[in-house]
C-alpha cells in the first residue's frame, strides 16, 4: 500500500503580477514514478522547482509527510535533481564525480551542540560503487566524464543524485538532450532503476509517448492549471476533455450534441455512445481515437467518405479522409489508396463524449452543417448495450 509523501495544497506562483501555476492540488506517494505532462510553459518545471525548494509558492502550501516545507532550503528536503544538463565535473572522472556530495561534511546536532560530521571513506567507495552498478556503470569508476557517450554522463548524473538516498528524485526533462534511439533506451533504464530503488520519481516532460511509457501517474497540465490525473491507461483511454484528448496520442475532435443518455448527435446522425450524465442537448465534445475507426465497404459505412492521402507508417497507415470537409484521420493497418470512396463504423465504445472546454472542436459551429446532410441515412443507435459503469 503506497503513503502519502508530499503534497501541493493549493499551490498558487506569479511572476510579475502574472499567474503561472492557478491552485495546484496534487499529491505524491511513495514509490511512485509521476510525470507532469504538458505544452511549453504550462507550469512544469515550476511546480517542480517548488517541490525542490527552489521557489516559494505564491500562496498555498507544500507538505512532506504532513508538515509544511514552505520555507524549507533545498539542501534540507530529502530531494534531489537531475536536469536536462547534467554539468559534470569535468576535471573529475566517474567515481568523483558521484562521490561529490557525499565527500562534503553534514552539520548535525547532537547534545544541543552542532557539529560537523564525514562520511567514512570506505563507506563512500562502497556507496558509489553500488550506484554506479544501479546505473550500469559498473567498471567505469576511473573514466574521464568527457571520454563517455551523453547517455553515460546522464547514468552518472543520475548516480550522483542518488548516491546520498533521496526519498524523491526530480528530473526535468532528463532525456531531452539524447538522440531517439539513446531516449528510449534511457526511458526503460529510468524505470528499471526506480523500480529497483523503490524511491519516488517526479519527472517533468512535454513527450507524451515518454510519459506513457514509463509513468505510474500521469498529470497533465496547461496553462498553470491540472486538466487531469490518472496512470498512462486512463489518461490515454478516457480523457476528461479534447485538450488532454489531442495532446495525448492523436485524435479526431468534433463538435456533437448529447441527445439522452448514451445518445450523441454529430453530422446530423445519431450514435449509440457509452456516456451519460449529460444535461439534455448539451453541446459536447466528440472524440474518436484514429485507430479505433473501422473502414468498411462503401455501402455499410455508417458515414461515407473519400480517402485524400496516404502516408505508411511502419506498422499503420496514416489515412485521411474527407467527409464533406471534415478529415478524419484514420490509423489502419489495410491500404486503401487516394481517391478511393470508403465506408466508416464506429463502435459506441470508441465514441468518447466530454463536456465542452475552452478547446473547440475542429469542426467549428455545429449548427451550420446540420441542413447539409439531410439527404443521408441516420444512424439509429440499437437499444441493446452494455454502458459499462
Ligand atoms: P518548458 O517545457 O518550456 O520548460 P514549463 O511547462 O516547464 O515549460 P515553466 O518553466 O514552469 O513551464 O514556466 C511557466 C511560465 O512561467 C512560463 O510562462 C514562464 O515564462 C514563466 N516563468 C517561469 N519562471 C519564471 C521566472 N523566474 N520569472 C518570470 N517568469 C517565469
Amino acid at each position: 500500500m503506497s503513503k502519502e509523501l508530499i503534497r501541493l495544497v493549493d499551490c498558487c506562483m506569479a511572476f510579475d503580477g502574472e499567474l503561472v501555476l492557478d491552485h495546484i492540488n496534487l499529491y505524491f506517494n511513495d514509490s511512485e514514478f509521476l510525470t507532469l505532462l504538458g505544452p511549453s510553459g504550462c507550469g512544469k518545471t515550476t511546480t517542480l522547482r517548488i517541490i525542490g525548494g527552489f521557489i516559494m509558492p505564491t500562496s498555498g502550501e507544500v507538505l512532506f509527510d504532513g508538515v509544511r516545507m514552505n520555507d524549507i532550503p533545498p539542501h534540507l528536503r530529502q530531494v534531489n535533481t537531475v536536469f536536462q544538463r547534467y554539468a559534470l565535473f569535468p576535471h573529475l572522472n566517474v567515481f568523483e564525480n558521484v562521490a561529490f556530495g557525499l565527500r562534503i561534511p553534514k552539520t548535525v546536532e547532537e547534545g544541543g551542540r552542532k557539529k560537523k560530521v564525514k562520511i567514512p571513506e570506505d563507506e563512500i567507495r562502497q556507496r558509489v560503487l553500488e550506484m554506479l552498478e544501479v546505473v550500469s556503470l559498473k567498471g567505469f569508476e576511473h573514466r574521464r566524464v568527457t571520454e563517455l557517450s551523453g547517455g553515460q554522463q546522464q547514468r552518472v548524473a543520475i548516480a550522483r543524485a542518488l548516491v546520498n538516498r533521496p526519498k524523491v528524485l526530480l528530473l526535468d526533462e532528463p532525456l531531452g538532450a539524447l538522440d531517439l534511439r539513446l531516449r528510449k533506451d534511457m526511458q526503460s533504464e529510468l524505470k528499471r532503476i526506480q523500480q529497483q530503488l523503490g524511491i519516488t520519481f517526479i519527472y517533468v516532460t512535454h513527450d507524451q509517448e515518454e510519459a506513457l511509457a514509463m509513468s505510474d501517474t500521469i498529470v497533465v497540465m496547461d496553462q498553470g492549471k491540472i486538466q487531469q490525473i490518472g496512470t498512462p491507461e486512463d489518461i490515454y483511454n478516457e480523457p476528461k476533455n479534447a485538450f488532454v484528448a489531442d495532446f495525448i496520442g492523436e485524435s479526431n475532435i468534433l463538435d456533437g450534441i448529447m441527445h439522452e443518455d448514451y445518445v450523441v448527435e454529430f453530422f446530423n446522425r445519431k450514435f449509440k455512445c457509452l456516456d451519460k450524465g449529460f444535461a439534455p442537448k448539451e453541446p459536447v465534445d466528440v472524440v474518436i481515437r484514429p485507430e479505433d475507426i473501422d473502414i468498411v465497404p462503401v455501402e455499410s459505412g455508417q458515414l461515407k467518405g473519400t480517402v485524400t492521402s496516404v502516408t505508411f507508417k511502419g506498422v499503420h497507415y496514416d489515412t485521411i479522409v474527407d467527409f464533406k470537409g471534415f478529415k478524419w484521420l484514420i490509423q489502419t493497418t489495410d491500404y486503401h489508396p487516394e481517391g478511393e470512396a470508403i465506408g466508416i463504423i464506429l463502435n459506441p465504445d470508441d465514441i468518447h463524449i466530454m463536456h465542452k472546454s475552452q478547446y473547440s472542436g475542429m469542426f467549428g459551429d455545429y449548427s451550420s452543417y446540420s441542413e447539409e446532410y439531410d439527404e443521408m441515412d441516420v444512424f439509429e443507435p440499437e437499444e441493446e448495450g452494455g454502458h459499462g459503469e
